[in-house]
């Protein structure tokens, strides 16, 4: 397909207003159009009935929409996790993970093909990187969650409370993203926030942008960005070292943005915006997750609105580290709690098949 063609997922809902009428067609088919894309789960031109005959035919020609083909899909073991390989107009791929745990819904969603972060653990980081994702491929891939959502009916015993089913379908609904895919969001800023936008509009998939949570390597001028614009969704800081050298280590982009900078852009945000910072750390036995460590992490967070997530390294092909043992995070977590720091030691769901975090990386072109 082109990438000539204007991506209708790409669009805000005023955007798509304004294209309509600017054919001189009558805003209720906009507000139409609208719906049959975030309501109703449009596949193709089929699925657009009632559309102005004049209407339609200029949609074929000039635009597109959901054009991310599955090119491979395979589920994890367990059951919770499957991933996504999707095909983009000019045959690159990008991986999306759907994780579905406890009655809680998740897409794992990518902003760029690729990564130009060059984290050395992270497979993302070891193929390089290719292209930002455009707006409309950020949504696509929402999109495309949801309606593998929508083709699994679900009893109402197996939903927990809180869980939102359309009155009209009785299918679940995508509720929560992490923008934890491949690529630095921070480094894609204006596509992912207006991809955010679009899926926060209340008139189409409205997703809660407190339900978005924006994992960033550690981009500082994005942070920033982030809070003088009030932007509501969850920030995570992937953080692995406590000392600047430590860091710079394993995350190179902390030359570009050292650890003094950053934490004074996360006090920014904490204090503006009244809210916490998830702080990541991938737990490298014997490297980064001794008490010491630990003990720096402490000194460093102490006092600021902080969770730590403890991520046990995930296996990759570029990198020889080895995850830590139970015992080893549960030592860490007792010295942070000395620090009044609440942690976590995220599950490591979808291992098996590359689709936990930092796995994710298109190991074949189909
Ligand atoms: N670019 C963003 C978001 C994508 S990575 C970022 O770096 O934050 C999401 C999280 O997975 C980050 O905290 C990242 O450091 C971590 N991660 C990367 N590779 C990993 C691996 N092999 N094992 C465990 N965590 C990893
Ligand atoms: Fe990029 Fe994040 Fe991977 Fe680092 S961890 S290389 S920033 S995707």
């Amino acid at each position: 397909m082109s990438s000539s063609l204007l991506d209708l997922y790409g669009l805000t809902r005023a955007e798509l207003g304004a294209l309509v009428s600017g054919w001189e067609i009558s805003p209720v088919h906009a507000a139409r159009l609208w719906r049959y894309l975030y309501l109703d789960g449009a596949t193709s031109w089929a699925d657009l009935p009632e559309l102005p005959a004049r209407l339609r035919a200029k949609l074929e020609t000039e635009t597109t929409f959901g054009h991310l083909a599955i090119t491979r899909e395979t589920h994890s073991s367990d059951g919770f996790t499957r991933k996504y390989l999707l095909g983009l107009h000019d045959a690159h791929r990008i991986e999306t993970v759907l994780m579905r745990f406890k009655g809680r819904t998740t897409a794992c969603i990518s902003s760029q093909v690729g990564c130009a972060m060059g984290c050395v653990f992270c497979a993302t980081g070891q193929m390089g990187y290719t292209r930002h994702l455009t707006a409309g491929e950020i949504v696509s891939q929402a999109v495309h969650v949801d309606r593998v959502l929508r083709s699994t009916a679900v009893d109402a015993p197996a939903l927990a409370e809180g869980d939102h089913v359309s009155p009209h379908h009785r299918h679940e609904r995508l509720r929560n993203i992490v923008l934890m895919g491949m690529g630095e969001p921070l480094h894609n800023y204006d596509a992912v926030m207006k991809a955010v936008d679009i899926l926060c509009d209340g008139t189409g998939m409205a997703l809660g942008a407190k339900k978005i949570t924006l994992s960033t390597v550690g981009v500082v001028p994005g942070i920033i960005r982030m809070t003088d614009e009030k932007r509501t969704m969850c920030l995570a800081v992937s953080l692995h070292g406590a000392t600047q050298a430590e860091r710079a280590a394993l995350v190179p982009a902390a030359r570009a943005w050292p650890l003094e900078a950053l934490m004074e852009a996360c006090r920014y945000y904490t204090e503006k915006m009244d809210r916490r910072i998830f702080f990541e750390w991938t737990l490298i036995e014997g490297k980064n997750d001794g008490p010491d460590q630990a003990h720096a992490v402490g000194a460093l967070l102490k006092g600021m609105q902080a969770q730590v997530n403890l991520i046990p390294l995930n296996p990759t092909n570029g990198y020889t580290g080895a995850p830590s043992h139970t015992g080893a995070a549960k030592a860490f977590q007792e010295v942070l709690a000395g620090y009044g720091l609440p942690s976590t030691v995220r599950q490591r769901r979808g291992i098996d098949i590359g689709a936990g975090c930092g796995q994710l990386a298109v190991a074949e072109q189909a």
